[in-house]
């Protein structure tokens, strides 16, 4: 029997990590629940922000970052209760990581600067021409199976993680023919993501947003929580999630927040705005979902469509048809059934706020520029994009058990690990998702191999 230095079930921030650990000589076996996990793993959804403090590209475009900045702007964004082991080893890791996808993978990164994610104080979001995540992934999982440095099952669910004295002895998964098989290894490596798919434990976790329309993958069941939980693992934050605002209710594609960092504003279906836009898509999604019909409109105009046509997901919506055109507000109020006087007065409103002559109601500091003809609308719904909590880690992305104790050889990483969001939602930065997927998957790919 083949016995691997490390099995690491989930192929999103996994395969860095498969990639990383073979890389470092170690003997390793990527399972996968889904048969085409390029296409359907929340990693590949994204609208594809990696966030890194002091990279090689900010230094090139003249921006001075750093961790320490990186963790000022993630405990003030959760209100200094994000998880501060985690939010040190990932703000550290995250120039080591995304330098190295750019050098060993190929990746070809761009910083993004021409629009400012709500609560980062610097840019520093790096991305891929496009703005998506399949895009980063599928040359990365391309050029993988074509090196054959580790071995790879499709179909191929982890369902438990077998423990002896020493620590880890096997993984247990499910075959795709409904056999099981036990895989003996010294390591695992849960990057099965969170548990956004699994509604038992969103009604029981995360009731706010339990309701909503889930937009994250079908694969996000929560085994590795619940594989965790049966081996004694301590868990956090499991309160904690990632909403987006910017749906479209047309044909469920997302819209970004681009869109609203550009100028755009959000009103009810009564014609009423009802907060501050610029505070952050996630925490909006609860907002937004309070409102009647759990529904809203995004008022944008032509400029603020082309600018925001960098990202694939908004071209997609474009495409769809989800954008209602007018050249009068007038116009597009009655096309859309809202009062006119509210839309005229709400895009003048925040017109007065764009030209310094007035302060927002809701307290946005800034309405980027004033709309102008021709002008847009497109419906919103609410959404959950993934969980945020998980198991305990240390800044190797090890395990915990209750008292605070390694559980030896046993890892977790992105939404199976606690995230660095704090509680709740409003503590969610952009880019902290896959950070802590390819960070924590990267540092303990290094981790195993160390102690191999
Ligand atoms: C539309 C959208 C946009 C987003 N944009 C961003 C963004 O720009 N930046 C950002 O930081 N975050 C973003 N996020 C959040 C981001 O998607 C997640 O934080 C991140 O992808 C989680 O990575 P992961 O590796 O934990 O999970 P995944 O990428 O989902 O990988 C988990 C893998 O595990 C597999 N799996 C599940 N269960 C098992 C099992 N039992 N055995 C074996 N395999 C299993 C799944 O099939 C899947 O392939 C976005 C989310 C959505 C929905």
């Amino acid at each position: 029997m083949t016995t691997y230095d490390v099995v690491i079930a989930g192929a999103g921030g996994g395969l860095i990590g498969a990639i990383k650990a073979a890389e470092l000589g170690l003997k390793v076996l990527l399972v996968d629940a889904s048969p085409d996990f390029v296409t359907t793993c929340n990693t590949s959804k994204t609208t594809g922000m990696f966030p890194a403090a002091g990279s090689r590209w900010q230094q090139a475009a003249g921006i001075t970052d750093s961790p320490e900045i990186f963790t000022q702007d993630i405990m003030k964004k959760t209100k200094n209760s994000a998880d501060p082991v985690a939010t040190k080893a990932l703000t550290e890791v995250s120039v080591e990581v995304l330098e190295w996808m750019a050098d060993a993978l190929g990746v070809p990164w761009e910083l993004v600067t021409d629009f400012h994610y709500p609560g980062h104080s610097v840019d520093r979001c790096l991305t891929v021409t496009g703005r998506k995540g399949y895009l980063v992934m599928q040359p990365i999982w391309d050029s993988a199976k074509a090196a054959g440095n580790f071995d790879f099952k499709t179909s191929t669910r982890l369902i438990d993680v077998i423990l002896d004295k020493t620590g880890v002895t096997a993984a247990v998964v499910e075959n795709p023919d409904g056999s099981r098989s036990e895989i003996a290894t010294k390591n695992v490596l849960l990057a099965t993501n969170g548990y956004g798919a699994n509604q038992a434990l969103l009604d029981k976790y995360n009731a706010e947003i339990a309701q909503v329309y889930y937009h994250g993958s079908i694969y996000s069941n929560g085994e590795a929580l619940e594989i965790g939980e049966r081996l004694g693992a301590a868990t956090g934050y499991l309160d904690a999630y990632q909403g987006h605002a910017a749906i479209a209710s047309h044909a469920n594609t997302l819209v970004g927040w681009a869109t609203v960092m550009q100028g755009g504003f959000i009103l009810n279906l009564a014609g009423d705005r009802f907060g501050d836009e610029s505070a952050g898509y996630s925490e909006y999604a609860a907002i937004l979902n309070n409102q009647p019909e759990s529904s809203g409109w995004l008022i944008i105009d032509k400029e603020i469509h082309d600018g925001s046509m960098s990202f694939k997901e908004f071209e997609v919506t474009a495409d769809s048809g989800a954008i209602i055109w007018a050249d009068e507000l007038t116009q597009l109020a009655e096309l859309i059934e809202l009062p006119a006087e509210k839309l005229v007065n709400a895009a003048a409103a925040a017109a007065a706020v764009h030209s310094g002559k007035a302060v927002d109601e809701f307290g946005r500091a800034r309405f980027e520029k004033q709309l102008i003809a021709p002008f847009g609308a497109i419906k919103l719904r609410p959404s959950l994009f993934h969980t945020q909590g998980g198991l305990k880690v240390n800044s190797d992305a090890a395990v915990l058990d209750k008292a605070g104790n390694l559980i030896p050889g046993l890892y977790a990483a992105g939404g199976a690990a606690v995230g660095i969001s704090g509680h709740g939602s409003a503590g969610y930065l952009a880019g902290n998702g896959l950070l802590a997927a390819v960070g924590f998957a990267y540092l303990a790919a290094k981790a195993i191999a160390k102690a191999s």
